[in-house]
C-alpha cells in the first residue's frame, strides 16, 4: 500500500483538527468542500479502496460516518466512496465523504 497525503494525516504529520479520532479511523474537513458540510472519514490502516478494506473496518467507518452525519446534517446527508478511475478516486487511501448542509442533486457527476 503506497503512502499518500492521508497517511500523513492519520499519523498526525499535518496540522489538521480531527472531528473524530479513535483507534480505527479519523475524520476531518475536506480542504476543497463540495457542500457546506464536507467531511472525510478515513481508516488509520491505508487500504487502497473499499475493495481492499475488511468488513469490520468498513462497518466501523460507516457507523462513524452515519453518526457524524446525524449530528452535523440534521436535514439529511450523503455518504460517498469513490472507487477507481471511473469512480473519480484521486487519493489511493480508502475514505468516505460525508456531504450535507444543502439539498444535494441526483444523479451525481
Ligand atoms: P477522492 O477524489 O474521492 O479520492 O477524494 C479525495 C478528497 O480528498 C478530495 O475531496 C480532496 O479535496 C480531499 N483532500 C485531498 N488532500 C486533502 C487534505 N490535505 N486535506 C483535506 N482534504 C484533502
Amino acid at each position: 500500500m503506497a503512502d499518500t497525503i492521508f497517511g500523513r494525516i492519520v499519523r498526525g504529520e499535518l496540522p489538521i483538527s480531527f472531528l473524530h479520532n479513535d483507534e480505527v479511523c479519523v475524520a476531518f474537513p475536506d480542504n476543497a468542500p463540495q457542500a457546506p458540510i464536507h467531511v472525510l472519514i478515513i481508516p488509520r490502516q491505508p487500504f487502497e479502496d473499499i475493495i481492499e478494506a475488511d468488513d469490520q473496518t468498513i462497518g466501523h467507518i460507516m457507523n462513524v460516518a452515519a453518526q457524524l452525519g446525524e449530528k452535523m446534517c440534521p436535514e439529511g446527508f450523503r455518504l460517498v466512496t469513490n472507487t477507481g478511475h471511473d469512480g473519480g478516486q484521486t487519493v489511493q487511501h480508502w475514505h468516505v465523504h460525508l456531504l450535507g448542509g444543502r439539498e444535494l442533486g441526483w444523479p451525481p457527476g
